[in-house]
């Protein structure tokens, strides 16, 4: 387990163990079978400018602790702000009580996988430069210095930048004995530049930058892990051409999807589909269900024999990397889609005792100290192919189609199968190379459809992780932050709309 950065002392200084002994004893002496405690501080901050002017400055503690437990087979859940040992005992009590009085409209009982206990584990996410050490003033400087360079290229009207962090120390105990305390660290910039046709009417377009939000520090800011400066020095020309480009042909061609687009396609059609409460039936009141039932489990064609997709918590810089999950459960990865086949789900230990497995994958996380640990996303990703196929090899092979980078909007239904997407940049590709962009581009597909129709992936050296950190599931809502790894792909007869064409109908 990589533990390069220091979790910060003054996380230290609250009285954690006193808070789990107070909490779990108190917890057990009412009958609770189950206790643990998770004591938690959040740190967020985002950093806003519109042509290089400060347009908002946001930062942002939530410190807390909660209790949960389940007795007579019911679960219990309270959280409060004062951090202390009596505090934490006080929670633990209402926690049971709660449980008591839910069993009158519980379903089954709660039973929860068994995991190994870890004692005093720490974990850290690599940081080199915690990004909240870095003053306000050089993060507008950064925004300022990045917004100036695209506002000084012809024909960029305006600039939208911004930059979020975000922190998170977290403490875990539970009966069985484990004590677990953990720190994660993630950045992500962003910047849009517009240009404005006066001539005609005002209507605009606008290119964002490609690089996405990362378990890094604010090393990440200057080039480690993406190249800002490359990327800032494209967008003109890029945004210039796209303004230009012939608007597409709506018909059904073959894709090349680049992994900075493909990631989103992962995170809705794959990433929400496998997610086991959902199935089950969980969130069916808020965001729906899935189409990837138990029963198709182990024999279900999800996708062609070249798709094989991991679910794990331990990429590195992944979003969703951890040492271990909001109920003590050690990270790790493990086959969603193997050769094409549904082989499984995402877990917490109360679904991995449902699905009779003997351990939970680790998926249990929650957003705040005030609110219960969902099953929640892990980094979801799709693997490449052994052979070193390059980027130019599935463009040579497509012959003739589109290569999409970067998301867009997006769409999809409750059942995570009917969806569309649109992209940043689409490139026509004509004899088997890229023949400038085309516009107005959206792809059209179902779940199965889509994922049958790709014929070949990417070697290594292609694969990049992409991912969102505004993901929203549950009631109350909790936001969660994931990374999707994916190398470049090629699909087969996919459907293509023009969106202009589609608005107009
Ligand atoms: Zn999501």
């Amino acid at each position: 387990m990589r533990t390069t950065a220091a979790i910060d002392e003054p996380f230290f200084s609250l009285p954690l163990h006193d808070i789990a002994d107070a909490a779990l004893s108190r917890a057990l002496e009412r009958g609770a079978a189950h206790a643990d405690v998770r004591c938690e501080r959040i740190r967020t901050a985002q950093l806003a400018t519109r042509d290089g002017r400060l347009d908002g400055a946001i930062d942002a503690t939530d410190l807390g602790m909660s209790v949960r437990v389940v007795c007579d087979g019911s679960w219990g859940f309270a959280s409060g702000v004062d951090v202390t040992p009596d505090e934490a005992a006080r929670l633990a009590a209402v926690a049971v009580d709660l449980a008591r009085l839910s069993g009158a409209i519980r379903g089954k009982r709660v039973e929860l996988a068994a995991e190994p206990v870890y004692r005093d584990a720490r974990w850290a996410s690599d940081c080199e430069i915690n990004p909240f050490d870095v003053p306000d003033s050089d993060k507008f400087a950064l925004l300022a210095d990045w917004s100036g360079r695209l506002l000084a290229a012809p024909g960029i009207n305006h600039v939208y930048a911004k930059v979020r962090a975000a922190q998170d120390d977290k403490f875990y105990a539970d009966v069985y004995g484990s004590t677990i305390t953990q720190q994660r660290i993630r950045v992500y910039p962003q910047i849009t530049a517009m240009t404005v046709d006066a001539s005609n009417g005002g209507a605009f377009e606008t290119m964002r930058s490609l690089g996405p939000p990362a378990g890094r520090g604010w090393e990440y800011v200057h080039g480690r892990g993406w190249n800002w400066d490359e990327e800032l020095a494209a967008m003109p020309e890029l945004l210039r051409e796209k303004v230009h480009a012939p608007s597409v042909v709506p018909g059904t061609c073959d894709l090349v999807i680049d992994p900075s687009n493909l990631w989103l396609t992962i995170h809705e059609s794959i990433g929400h589909a496998t997610e086991l409460d959902r199935v089950l039936g969980h969130e069916a009141a808020y965001a729906g269900t899935s189409f990837a039932t138990v029963d198709k489990l182990g024999t279900f064609r999800y996708g062609s024999p070249a798709m094989t997709v991991t679910g794990d918590r331990t990429a590195p810089h992944g979003l969703a990397t951890i040492g271990y999950d909001d109920e003590g459960v050690r990270a790790g990865s493990w086959d969603i889609i193997r050769d094409g086949i549904l082989v499984g789900y995402q877990l917490d230990r109360c679904m991995a005792a449902l699905m009779g497995a003997d351990r939970s994958n680790g998926c249990a996380s929650a957003d705040s100290p005030h609110h219960v640990a969902l099953q929640r996303m892990p980094n979801v990703s799709l693997q490449p192919a052994v052979a070193d196929t390059s980027t130019d090899d599935l463009i040579a092979a497509a012959g003739d189609g589109l290569y999409i980078a970067g998301d867009n909007n997006w769409s999809i239904d409750m059942q995570r199968y009917n969806f569309q997407f649109t992209a940043q940049r689409v490139f026509r590709i004509a004899h088997g190379r890229l023949a400038g962009q085309v516009r107005d581009v959206a792809y059209q597909g179902n779940t199965t459809e889509f994922w049958r129709s790709l014929e070949a992936v990417g070697g290594p050296a292609t694969y990049r992780l992409f991912g969102a950190d505004m993901c929203g599931k549950g009631q109350p809502v909790q936001v969660a932050a994931t990374s999707h790894g994916c190398p470049c792909a090629l699909f087969r007869n996919v459907r293509v709309l023009n969106v202009l064409h589609e608005a107009g109908r």
